[in-house]
């Protein structure tokens, strides 16, 4: 049953980068209020919120406390611990949910919950050790990235394995008790769908787009991608399979590789607003971040229509000192997330390039 929240009402979120900040932005818009929970100190989502509770995941009471302070409660980032996510959830409904949660934390339970509902993958094996490391590459061969099972990002927790590789050595440089071995896909590109799904399961999903990375780091996204118009609505039945099947009420972005015959293989999905989905905020009807503002708060989806074709650049480390140039230009949107200390590798911001088009 749909739980509608009026305006003025609260939403907890947990976690507090620019995912939650872009978050309290678009709740701020439709007059809601947002409560932050997250451990670290000076937060890019605390400068646009209503409040910040700074504890941490395991504090409990500060996690009933942060429950009964608001009125629903969502996430910007997968990796909560589950046990907090059930805490609160015990007092105020948290969207996604903790079962959601368990599958996208580990790759094993992702990639198992993926072929066991009839989507295709990179073949892959579970990794303990250099015996079952050695099982695994015979199974699946040489090249292949080993992966650890939790709390990888942007590349970290990974390494390839080639010919010439010393197994042991890769395993060292992962450094997990569990990881996965996955074969090599020779892509010709990366995509990504972004998916909603409502508490009335209503599902919405957003034009697939490119990724192209720099050293593991999205660097751009290109929407819509440059693939047929089958690959594209295939890509998004995916999304949308799956958010169905997880039972996600919330946003999720679904990456994929599509491989040189136009197959789509599902890498990973992350149950929350993603990089990727940023350029809906400029170039599309309804943005991820007010849908996922829609979902929890129990309002009508919005559309997904894209209105322009953008090309999404994120700002990492010093590319934000080009700030003033990019404001000069017309059809760019630019996104700050206001960290005061900038660091080689760290999303300082991104701008959305949009093709305006002209009229006739
Ligand atoms: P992930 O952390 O799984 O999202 O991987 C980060 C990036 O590494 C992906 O976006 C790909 O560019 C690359 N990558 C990961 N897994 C594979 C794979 N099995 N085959 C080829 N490239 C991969």
């Amino acid at each position: 049953m749909t739980r509608r929240l009026s305006p003025n009402s609260t939403i907890g979120i947990f976690g507090g980068g620019q995912l939650g900040r872009m978050t309290a932005m678009a709740a701020a818009r439709l007059g809601y209020k947002c409560h932050i929970y997250a451990p670290e100190s000076d937060i890019p989502a605390s400068q646009v919120s209503a409040r910040t509770t700074r504890a941490s995941y395991d504090d409990a009471a500060a996690l009933a406390e942060f429950a009964r302070s608001v009125d629903v409660v969502t996430l910007e980032f997968e990796n909560i611990p589950v046990e907090a996510v059930r805490r609160v959830d015990a007092i105020t409904p948290v969207h996604p949910g903790a079962g959601v949660l368990e599958i996208c934390q580990d790759r094993i339970r992702e990639k198992s919950f993926l072929n066991g509902i009839g989507i295709a993958t990179a073949p892959w094996a579970e990794v303990t050790d250099l015996e079952s490391l050695q099982a695994a590459e015979a199974k699946i061969g040489r090249p292949t990235v080993l992966k650890s099972a939790r709390f990888g990002y942007d590349g970290k927790g990974q390494a390839a394995l080639r010919e010439g590789d010393i197994a042991v050595d890769v395993l060292a440089a992962v450094g997990a008790d569990s990881c996965i071995l996955e074969g090599f896909v020779d892509f010709t590109c990366e995509v990504s769908v972004m998916v909603a799904r409502g508490q009335d399961g209503e599902t919405a999903v957003w034009p697939a787009v490119e990724n192209h990375h720099v050293k593991h780091i999205l660097d751009t996204t290109v929407a819509p991608a440059g693939v047929s118009p089958g690959v594209a609505s295939k890509a998004g039945e995916i999304a949308r399979h799956i958010a169905r099947e997880i039972g996600l009420v919330g946003v999720m972005g679904v990456e994929m590789f599509v491989t040189p015959g136009g197959d789509l293989l599902v890498n990973e999905m992350a149950p929350r607003p993603h990089n990727s989905g940023h350029w809906t905020i400029d170039a599309c009807l309804t943005s991820q971040f007010e849908q996922l503002v829609r979902i929890v708060c129990g309002l009508p989806l919005g559309s997904t229509e894209r209105h322009s074709d953008a090309v999404m650049k994120n700002l990492i480390g010093d590319d934000a000192d080009a700030w003033p140039e990019i404001l000069a230009e017309p059809g760019a949107f630019l996104h700050l997330y206001g960290k005061a200390e900038t660091r080689p590798g760290r999303k300082m911001g991104h701008v959305t390039r949009l093709k305006l088009r002209k009229d006739k």
